[in-house]
């Protein structure tokens, strides 16, 4: 297992559980690095029972919508619990085959040795390298500007006039914290209008999955309505009805809605400013798609991640592309067999329920020992969340 998040630790449980012993290999610390790593007011935007790995609770004391904090002990819990072998402060530099006919498949390079396995499982996080986009005159730029990675809280920013840049999850609840929090003016810049879902229908995350042999069509026709129905129009503040369905957006480009933090209050109250896309960077100013040219004290672009796995694997025909792997939970592909992915997809019932479903299958298909090679591409369930089509190399997923 490469990967001490939630992913990896779910592959792991359920392999110990199936009698099948792991080794997992994390870079950081501790358990849920990627976590910890990030800003001070995060809660998770899927609801606490959607959000919990298989065989551990996350306790009610967290809350409907668990903290950052909560979540990391949550994951240092479940490591205990499921006696979980981690080696910590290991870095996985790069995973090749081994020998022809070896029993053990895979070399897997650390700062400290290799490791030789049977089979591998990459859980190296979706949201890994952040991605910035390479707008025009984004090197001559003397402002300040970072991702959202590296945004911690808001209190640097009272008193200064910031440029949030992307209006997905990330984007939308640091603007609106941005601007409760005392920033002199907070601008949301967006390209495509969002889907906006108010924060309690994460509650039906899960209930989604049931309707999953429904046409797109259908299932975006009656989540258009619910925002119509319950989130108020923003068309007069700037921001139109988006004409997409988050059933499509998720199939066609990984998006997931937007779940409301309070950033509709924000932008009715002109606390944030909804303006046009960035073009690009002057010496001091940002250029908006409009022609509107803005000098924020800060810019923090929202503008997503990638997995980051091209130095890891440098083995043909794994990755698509993007960057991203072509299969993906209990399937391994025909070039590279026993390499398995965790947690590279997106799907609307959340990231973490998705990490107990393909748990599971990978256990299950590792002690049955007969991976699962997907039928050719093409062939596949295109209305299915995965890595490729639409997704150009390059292109900026948005933020969480
Ligand atoms: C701001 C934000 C909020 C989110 N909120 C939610 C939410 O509310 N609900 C939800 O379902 N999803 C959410 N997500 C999606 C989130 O990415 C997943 O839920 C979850 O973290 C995925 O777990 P993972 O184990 O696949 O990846 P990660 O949590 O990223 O874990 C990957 C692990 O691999 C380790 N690692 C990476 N490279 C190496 C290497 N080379 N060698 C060794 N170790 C390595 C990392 O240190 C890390 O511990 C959010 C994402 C972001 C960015």
């Amino acid at each position: 297992m490469v990967g001490a998040g939630p992913s990896g630790l779910a592959v792991a449980a359920m392999l110990r559980r199936a009698g099948v012993p792991p080794v997992v290999l994390e870079r950081g610390e501790g358990v849920g690095k990627s976590w910890a790593d990030r800003y001070d007011h995060l809660r998770l935007h899927t609801v606490r029972g959607a959000s919990r790995l298989p065989g551990l609770r996350l306790p009610r004391g967290c809350g409907p919508w668990v903290g950052r904090d909560d979540f990391v002990r949550y994951l240092e819990r479940y490591r205990e619990h499921h006696r979980l072998p981690v080696r910590l402060r290991t870095t996985v530099e790069r995973i090749e085959p081994g020998p022809a006919g070896a029993v053990e498949r895979w070399r897997v390079h650390t700062d400290g040795g290799v490791v030789a396995a049977r089979a591998v499982v990459v859980a190296t996080g979706r949201c890994h390298t952040p991605q910035l986009p390479d707008w025009p005159g984004r090197q001559k730029y003397r402002g300040h500007l970072l991702h959202s990675a590296h945004y911690r809280g808001p209190a640097p920013y009272r008193g200064r006039s910031v440029l949030v840049v992307g209006a997905g999850n990330s984007g939308t609840e640091i603007a609106s914290v941005l601007a409760d929090a005392g920033a002199d003016r907070v601008w949301l810049s967006f390209r495509t209008p969002p889907n906006i879902l108010p924060r309690s229908s994460s509650q039906w995350h899960v209930l989604g999955r049931l309707t999953e042999s429904l046409p797109l069509s259908w299932r975006d026709r009656s989540a258009l309505l619910t925002q119509r129905c319950s989130v108020p129009d923003l068309t007069p503040f700037g921001i139109p009805r988006p004409r997409k369905g988050p059933f499509t957006r998720n199939a066609e480009e990984g998006n997931n809605p937007v779940l409301d933090h309070g950033f509709v209050e924000a932008v009715r109250a002109g606390r944030v400013r909804p303006v046009a896309a960035v073009a690009g960077f002057e010496t001091d100013r940002v250029v908006l798609t409009d022609g509107t040219r803005l000098r924020p004290d800060v810019v923090i672009a929202a503008t997503g991640y990638r997995p980051g796995l091209e130095q890891l694997l440098p083995v043909q025909d794994v990755l698509d592309a993007s960057g991203r792997p072509i299969v993906h939970g209990a399937e391994t592909s025909r070039a590279a067999p026993h390499l398995y992915f965790a947690g590279f997809t997106n799907p609307l019932s959340g990231a973490l329920y998705q990490a107990g479903v393909e748990a599971r299958a990978i256990a299950r298909t590792l002690v049955a020992g007969t991976p699962r090679v997907p039928a050719p591409r093409g062939t596949s369930d295109p209305g299915r969340n995965r890595s490729g089509p639409g997704r150009a190399a390059g292109h900026p997923q948005p933020g969480e």
